[in-house]
């Protein structure tokens, strides 16, 4: 048994799971603005609550940011750098503790299952839609992660040319247009009023403007989506994420990207998210089962 922890900006979900099965969990708010030592408190308090009773083998965290694995090298929406996660875990349980970015364990999800219905799967990638937008790419059945574990970053490429800042630094970047961020400045501004990316989606039906902003938002996920199948070639890509069940977001970027993508690359299939909520907990443990995140702890020390 392992204790799979997806740490996310607004939502932490504890997960203890068995044999490939989330068996128990419990949710609680992160709430970053109150500290790092709050944070943890609370992450300790949820594993406690999962790990009751039973004997495991090993803690695995999922962070929203950049990791080699034992240390949160930056992760701007929980308000963390270089924090020495594993360590801290390890020494309060006597436990092993791996970290690993949640878009990768989200994809690696997602891999493993559709693995299982179709064995020539070997390259994908994952694409998860919320406040941000978080990627995992797979290529010949492993996880690509770079020469400094921070590859899969495409919510920072550049696709526009409006000079708008992203807080990356930099202009323009994919996840300015395609993101939760997105729909609320853009109804803002067609509808007049502040509503939050899931209510502007339920009124697409009743309001021109939130029509208007969602096909938009679409559209600028159809825009990545062609960059990443252009470069990657992928047999599949997965969306997921707090966004990824939006109605017309569905069709509208699957049709945008059948236009414009290269014509050998119309063929790359678009799927949405299996698992949902736990993608990330059966992520970890696939990983970790199979030695991916060892791995990782070598090649970095
Ligand atoms: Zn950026």
């Amino acid at each position: 048994m392992i204790v799979s922890v997806d740490l996310g900006g607004t939502k932490t979900r504890t997960m203890l799971v068995d044999s490939g099965k989330v068996v128990k969990q419990i949710t609680f708010l992160t709430e970053p603005n109150k500290g790092r030592s709050y944070i943890i408190k609370e992450l300790f308090k949820s594993i406690n609550y999962v790990i009751e009773g039973q004997s495991i083998e090993a803690i695995l965290i999922a962070v929203a940011g950049t990791t080699d694995g034992k240390v949160v090298k930056e992760a701007p929406n929980l308000k963390i750098k270089n924090l020495r996660l594993a360590s801290i875990v390890e020494s309060k349980y006597k436990k092993e503790c791996f970290l690993e970015n949640d878009a990768n364990a989200f994809t690696y999800g997602e891999f493993v299952n559709l693995r299982s219905k179709n064995k020539t799967l070997s390259n994908m990638v994952g694409v998860t839609l919320g406040t941000g937008i978080g990627a995992g790419i797979i290529i010949n059945g492993t996880l690509y992660r770079g020469f400094n574990f921070s590859a899969g970053e495409v919510g920072h490429m550049t696709i526009s040319s409006e000079h708008r800042k992203c807080s990356c630094g930099n202009y323009d970047c994919w996840e300015l247009y395609a993101s939760s961020k997105f729909i609320r400045r853009q109804y803002l501004k067609e509808g007049h009023r502040k509503l939050d990316a899931k209510e502007v989606a339920q009124l697409v039906k009743s309001d021109k403007a939130a029509k208007k902003v969602i096909l938009e938002f679409s559209k600028n996920v159809g825009v990545g989506l062609v960059n990443l199948a252009n470069i990657l070639a992928p047999q599949i890509i997965v969306l997921g994420g707090g966004l990824a069940n939006i109605d017309m977001l569905y069709s509208q970027s699957v049709n945008y990207f059948k236009k414009h993508v290269l014509p050998p690359l119309r063929e790359v299939k678009i799927v949405k998210s299996h698992l949902g909520k736990e993608a990330v907990a059966l992520g970890l443990f696939h990983l970790y089962k199979n030695n991916l995140l060892k791995d990782k702890k070598k090649s970095s020390s």
